[in-house]
Order: C-alpha cells, then sequence, then structure tokens
C-alpha cells in the first residue's frame, strides 16, 4: 500500500499540495529546465510562502489548517515537486535548510530579519559547507570565522564551491572554524552572512549535466564582516548545528529520491503498457516485469524509510537518535531514483535518450546528483555501520 506510514490528514495533504504544484510548478517546469529560467523558480517559491507551505516545518510559525504540521508534510512538498521538477526542489530543499539552523539557533532580530522573509518566500537562503579542498571530510574545512572584539564583528575569509543558490539567494549560512582546536570540528561556528555584506564575491557558476534551473556556484569570503549577533549558537558550537542540518536535510532528499524515482517509473510503465514489441504490448514481456517488479519494490523500501525518519523526527527523535534513520532514507531513495532512472531508459529505448518523446532522458540525468549531495552514499553508509558497530571508531 502507498502512503502506509502517513494518515488521512497527511494523504489530504498530499492530494492539495499536488494540485497547488500542478498550477503552480506544472506550466513552468520547462521553462526552468530549457532556459533556466531563474525568475520562473522565483515565481514559484513566492507563491509556496504565501500559500504557507514554507513554514510546515517549523509548528509554531505555521498559520495553516493542518493540525500537527511538520517534517513529514515538508517532505511530502519536497517529494511532490521533486516528481515534476528535481531542479526546483532542490531551490526550496536548499532554504529549507537555510531557515532550519536560523530556526533554531539565531537571536530574534537575525530570525526577523532572515528566517521570516526565507518562510513567505520572499528572499532565499543558501548553505556553505564545501570547499576545494573539503568535501566530504567536511569537518575539516580551511574557511576561517575570527572575532574582532576591536569592532565586534566576525570576520570571515574562506572560499566555498558548489553552493546551490549561490549568487540568487539573499542570505548565506557560512560554516568555518573559530578557533584552533584539536580536534578540528571542535572549532567548527557558523553565521549569517547577507549577500550584501562587505567581502562577499562569487566568482562563477557551475554548468551541471541536470538539475539545471538550479543554480549551483562558487562564494568566496574575503575579509567580510559581519555583526556579533550573526552568529548561530555558540562559538565552537558549528558541528553539532550541521549536523542537525544534516539529519533533517537527509529526510528530505529521501522525499526527493522518491519524486525521482516515481517520476521514472511512471514514464516507465505509461511506455510498456503503449509499446508494442514482437507481436504483443512491451509490458507483456517477462524482462520487462522483472524491471518494474524491482523499481516498483524499492520505491516502497523508500518510501517506508524516508516516513519512518520524517514521523520519527515529528515525534520528537533527536539528532543523534534520528542520524541512522535519516541516512537510510537518503540512500536507499537516491539510489531508487538512479536505479528507476537508468531501468526507465532502457524500457523506452531510443525514446529514452532523446528529448523528442518526454522526460526520461531529464528524469536520469537530474537522478545523477542525488547520490552525491547532502552527503555521498558512501558518507551515508558509514553513517549507518557506525551506529551498528559503536565500538568501533574507523578513520575514514
Ligand atoms: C549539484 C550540487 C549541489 C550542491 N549543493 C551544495 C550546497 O548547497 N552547499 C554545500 O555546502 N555543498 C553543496 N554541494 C557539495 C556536496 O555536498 C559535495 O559534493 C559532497 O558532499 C561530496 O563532496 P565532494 O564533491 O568534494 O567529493 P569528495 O568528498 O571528494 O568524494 C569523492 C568520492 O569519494 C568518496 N569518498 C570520500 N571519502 C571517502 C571515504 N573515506 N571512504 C570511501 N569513499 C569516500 C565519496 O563518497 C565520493 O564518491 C553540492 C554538490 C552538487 C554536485
Amino acid at each position: 500500500m502507498r502512503d502506509f506510514l502517513l494518515d488521512d490528514a497527511d494523504r489530504a495533504f498530499r492530494c492539495e499540495v499536488r494540485d497547488f504544484l500542478r498550477r503552480e510548478l506544472a506550466p513552468r517546469a520547462s521553462d526552468i529546465e530549457d532556459q533556466q529560467d531563474w525568475s520562473a523558480v522565483k515565481h514559484v517559491v513566492r507563491s509556496l510562502g504565501e500559500a504557507g507551505y514554507l513554514r510546515l516545518m517549523f509548528p509554531e510559525l505555521y498559520r495553516g489548517p493542518l493540525a500537527k504540521p511538520g517534517l513529514t508534510h515538508a517532505t511530502v512538498l519536497s517529494e511532490e515537486a521533486a516528481y515534476i521538477n528535481y531542479a526546483f526542489e532542490t531551490t526550496i530543499a536548499t532554504a529549507l535548510s537555510c531557515a532550519y539552523p536560523l530556526h533554531r539557533h539565531a537571536g530574534e532580530r537575525l530570525r526577523e530579519t532572515y528566517l521570516d522573509p526565507i518562510l513567505d518566500g520572499t528572499a532565499i537562503g543558501a548553505i556553505c559547507v564545501t570547499e576545494p579542498n573539503v568535501g566530504s571530510d567536511s569537518a575539516g574545512m580551511e574557511t576561517r570565522i575570527d572575532f574582532d572584539a576591536k569592532t565586534n564583528e566576525w570576520v570571515i575569509n574562506g572560499f566555498k564551491r558548489y553552493i546551490s543558490n549561490a549568487s540568487v539567494a539573499d542570505v548565506y549560512i557560512v560554516y568555518g572554524t573559530a578557533t584552533d582546536a584539536d580536534p578540528a570540528h571542535a572549532g567548527m561556528t557558523a553565521v549569517a552572512v547577507p549577500a550584501t555584506a562587505p567581502g562577499v564575491r562569487f566568482p562563477r557558476n557551475y554548468t551541471f549535466m541536470g538539475r539545471r534551473g538550479c543554480i549551483v556556484g562558487e562564494v568566496e569570503f574575503n575579509d567580510c564582516r559581519v555583526p556579533a549577533d550573526h552568529l548561530l549558537g555558540e562559538r565552537g558550537g558549528g558541528f553539532r548545528i550541521m549536523r542537525g542540518m544534516f539529519n533533517f536535510e537527509r529526510a528530505i532528499l529521501g522525499g526527493s529520491g522518491l519524486g525521482v524515482a516515481r517520476s521514472a517509473f511512471d514514464i516507465a510503465t505509461a511506455h510498456a503498457q503503449r509499446r508494442r514489441s514482437f507481436g504483443q504490448m512491451l509490458g507483456c514481456k517477462q524482462l520487462i516485469w522483472e524491471k518494474i517488479a524491482q523499481m516498483s519494490w524499492r520505491i516502497d523500501a523508500a518510501e517506508l524509510l524516508t516516513y519512518r525518519a520524517t514521523k520519527m523526527y515529528d515525534a520528537g527523535a533527536d539528532g543523534k537518535a534520528l542520524m541512522k534513520e535519516a541516512a537510510m532514507a537518503k540512500l536507499v531513495a537516491t539510489e531508487t531514483a538512479n536505479f528507476c532512472a537508468n531501468e526507465t531508459v532502457q524500457i523506452l529505448g531510443g525514446d529514452g535518450i532523446t528529448k523528442e518523446y518526454g522526460r526520461a532522458e531529464q528524469v536520469y540525468r537530474d537522478a545523477r546528483a542525488l547520490t552525491i549531495v547532502g552527503g555521498t552514499s558512501e558518507v551515508a553508509k558509514y553513517l549507518i555501520a557506525s551506529r551498528d558497530l559503536p565500538d568501533i571508531r574507523i578513520n575514514l
């Protein structure tokens, strides 16, 4: 049964948000993919904000009809958006990853300035972790965040790359090191940096094989200064903030993977029931049945793992308790998206690799990023096993 872990209110919400995205996102999806039309992305972000959907994750800030909004609903939103256009979904998922630490760890003035506009859909957020020498090994980052007691400011120096929403975001959550602590992650610190702060530059954006329409690029901080109150949490508390953010982000990525996988599956099953081959419908062939069955059970497994993680979060599980389940959701859903996209292209044959006959080739290109962003599949496996082998500390 689909949606097994969701209750009636959750399912009704899915129908509502699906209708909304069909009206607002679907008509703009080809402009986002073909023209990389940022104004189309912004338009839909704004309408999601106006409808209150960007507040789902923050129950006390939510003003809509759901009795108990939460990560489950934000993930349903991600799943439904990724089904239509994964690039668009990454823009809102990234903005929520920025909103999460602002909501939990910022002072009131900072929340008013940066969080409220993101949740209203009038501002865009970004997260700056990855650097040229630091990807999976995020604890070893080289960006410095030093405090200047004379001016009462944080001074940021560093270079971040592969930053989603770079150059179009209004506010950046920047992680760096503020002390010479050993181990290095003990000095990790997070600050909020507005795009207009002195010393912020956006050297270039990248071209990717998929996710077209989501802008991803570099951000450079050169003696960039922000006021003292732009610190999130406390100095040296950045690693804990980042770990919490990644748990929530990985559960949402379960939704992204599911949306992309379901999109591929629907293309494949429609084709298998339409295309004739050797005198019969393609779907009659046992080798095609096998592919459909493989996709089907993987999607169900991904769905169960994803909504188990979100339901745990909504029930109050803390970051430590959620780490394994969130990593499993991300791992299985994003690997499933790749599996389904690949098999769909195969089922469609030539139609699968041209732009002339639908979206199979786009879904295939889009899916590829999923096992890399938000922590790779290899990192997710490490997180899972580290819970199963608690007495073993491996040096990655
Ligand atoms: C489209 C896109 C959007 C992104 N958006 C953002 C963003 O908004 N903000 C942000 O901060 N970052 C972002 N990233 C960066 C992303 O999080 C990193 O790409 C990812 O964490 C992997 O880091 P890396 O690319 O440096 O690969 P590396 O860390 O160099 O890894 C390369 C390969 O080696 C494997 N590997 C590494 N270490 C080990 C090990 N110990 N054992 C086994 N295998 C290992 C990895 O799993 C991977 O397969 C984005 C990336 C992409 C592609």
